[in-house]
């Protein structure tokens, strides 16, 4: 049985631990891991607080489903992220290779992780056709965008957990406070 044919697991029941925890894409404040060998650099004291506090959980799906570092760009071609889960459009390198099913891996261990440790929403890295969750490059290497998610947003929208793209992240800290509240107080549910 591949990753692919197996059961999602139950969605989290709010938080694990302490405080709620949030699901946050790996090349943000992380090490050079983007196909280009960059990474995403956030500066908020939001973030300095989640990390005091133990919050972020994160992981980067492709490499845990294989790639390497360098990379060829990659582009959701002939359709939405939806259509590439449901099989009606594919993930492509830039070279034209069809990475779909290595995509749609790394998505599945993204959510595995995120449910696993209790993840109530995800800030992840847009126009990625991993983890954009606002906008996607439009399949034509062109450079042109188009409003849409990648493949791991896709997965967490389906599995009950929100996203959002890395300046979202006062929204995100609501939502975060918001759970710890309502584990805290019995009378919320
Ligand atoms: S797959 Fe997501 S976490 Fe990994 S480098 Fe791309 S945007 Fe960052």
């Amino acid at each position: 049985m591949t990753t692919l044919d197996q059961p999602l697991p139950e969605p989290s029941t709010g938080r694990r631990g302490d405080v709620a925890k949030v699901f946050v894409s790996g090349c943000i404040n992380g090490s050079p891991i983007r196909y280009n060998r960059t990474n995403v650099e956030l500066r908020s004291p939001i973030w300095d607080r989640w990390r005091a506090d133990g919050r972020i959980v994160t992981m980067c799906p492709e490499l845990a489903s294989g790639f390497q570092v360098p990379r060829p760009p990659a582009e959701i071609v002939g359709g939405t992220a939806r259509d590439v889960v449901e099989g009606r459009a594919v993930v492509r390198e830039d070279n034209g290779r069809d990475v779909t099913e290595q995509f749609l891996v790394g998505a599945r261990l993204a959510v595995e992780r995120a449910a696993s440790t209790g993840c109530i929403a995800a800030l992840l890295t847009d126009g990625s056709p991993s983890c954009g969750s606002t906008y996607q490059y439009d399949g034509s290497f062109s450079g042109a965008t188009r409003p849409g998610r990648g493949v791991v947003a896709e997965h967490f929208i389906e599995f009950g957990i929100p996203v959002f793209a890395e300046h979202q992240i006062e929204a995100v800290d609501a939502l975060l406070r918001r759970a710890d509240g309502a584990a805290d107080d019995p009378s919320e549910t």
